[in-house]
């Protein structure tokens, strides 16, 4: 197995023309979130390096640091400064997996990203496979813990739960949204940096923009070191993210569609029955003072009006919110090693 992994069919649909530059310069771009591991480290980045460098890839490891308080940063700084191959980027502070991933994505050059976790759970051994999976023309491939080597009760059932309902949301019919092993086509996750908060759904996003999608089973181990960072409220969490992604993919671009439509609907109905009223009052003589149905024309028309006045604060509010994503949600302290280009600036806190 060799670089050629990379080229697939996608290049014939010409995806590969829209990546920028600088993604073009390495094959891989391993990017590993990790808060708390410092057991892990170095079998970790040692691992991903021989496994890349039997497959002839040009790689980069870039480990985050989420704010570790075990000594895993001072390890991580001194290891970057030793190999050519790895990026330590050094978040302030713990920011949560999603956002060091984030991160990490923002730094990468590589053609491919692959993401996996820091504590060996995943098996950098599944790499090759993924790629192989990739360059049969999928943009994301998304490994499947098939056998999960999680606790019981507070891991494995909310998860199962958890899947099914993203699934049947999202629409993307995938087992294991959880697996953080993952190899994205470089593209596509620069498209997604939009959505950056919401790592565990970007197999769901990157289908709403019509990203071809696979899923592989992957090796799953038990934790060697450290204790997991999560517990049963995540799952909680993800219910709540799964009503966000919800909303994005039905109103997100067009929320004018969905209240003008029913405001619209609501004024004109109220009009029709103030017409009606008006010509019983007039034509007909009669009183339509205590009348029910004047009420119910006077409160459908406030209702239209507010239902059309809030659709067009909301397109303004989304038009706002993607603005805005532009400023990274993550403050670098520092970057160490490996010819620390993009980013590379220690940005302001504001
Ligand atoms: N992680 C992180 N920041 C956090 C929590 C976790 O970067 O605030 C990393 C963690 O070091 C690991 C990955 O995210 O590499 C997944 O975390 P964990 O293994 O605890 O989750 P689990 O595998 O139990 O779902
Ligand atoms: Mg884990």
């Amino acid at each position: 197995m060799n670089s050629s992994l990379l080229s697939g069919d996608a290049k014939e649909r010409g995806i590969q023309e829209r990546v920028v530059l600088p993604h073009s310069l390495l094959d891989i771009s391993a990017v590993v979130p990790l808060y708390n591991e410092v057991e892990s480290l170095p079998v970790l980045v040692e691992t991903i390096a021989r496994i890349l460098q039997e497959n002839q890839l040009s790689y980069e490891i870039i480990c985050v640091d989420d704010g570790s308080r075990d000594g895993s940063t001072e390890l991580l700084r001194q290891m970057a400064q030793q190999r050519t191959d790895l990026k330590a980027v050094l978040l302030r502070r713990n920011y949560g997996q999603t956002a060091a991933m984030a991160a990490g994505f923002h730094q990468a050059r590589g053609k491919v990203i692959i993401t996996l976790d820091a504590d060996l759970q995943n098996d950098p051994a599944d790499i090759p496979n993924l790629l192989a999976k990739l360059s049969e023309g999928y943009d994301l491939v998304s490994g499947w813990r098939k056998q999960r080597q999680d606790a019981m009760v507070t891991r494995l059932v909310p998860s199962k739960i958890a899947n099914w309902l993203i699934a049947k949301v999202t629409g993307v019919q995938i087992h294991d949204y959880g697996c953080s092993l993952k190899a994205y086509r470089a593209e596509l996750v620069t498209d997604m940096n939009l959505y950056g908060e919401l790592h565990r759904f970007l197999p769901a996003l990157a289908f709403i923009e019509g990203a071809r999608i696979a899923e592989i089973p992957v090796r799953h181990h038990a934790r060697q070191f450290g204790k997991s960072k999560y517990g049963l409220g995540r799952t909680f969490r993800v219910v709540m993210d799964l009503f966000t992604i919800y909303f994005m993919k039905r109103f997100l671009t067009r929320p004018m569609h969905v209240f003008g439509w029913f405001g619209l609907l609501s004024m004109l109905l109220g009009i029709a029955i103030g017409l009606y009223l008006t010509f019983v009052k007039f034509a007909l003589g009669e009183a339509i003072g205590d009348r029910p149905l004047l009420f119910l024309a006077v409160v459908l028309f406030l209702t239209g009006v507010q239902l059309f006045s809030f659709g067009l604060l909301a397109e303004l509010l989304m038009r706002t919110y993607h603005e805005s994503q532009k400023r990274p949600i993550y403050r670098i302290r520092e970057v160490v090693g490996s010819s620390a280009a993009p980013g590379s600036g220690v940005q302001s806190s504001v």
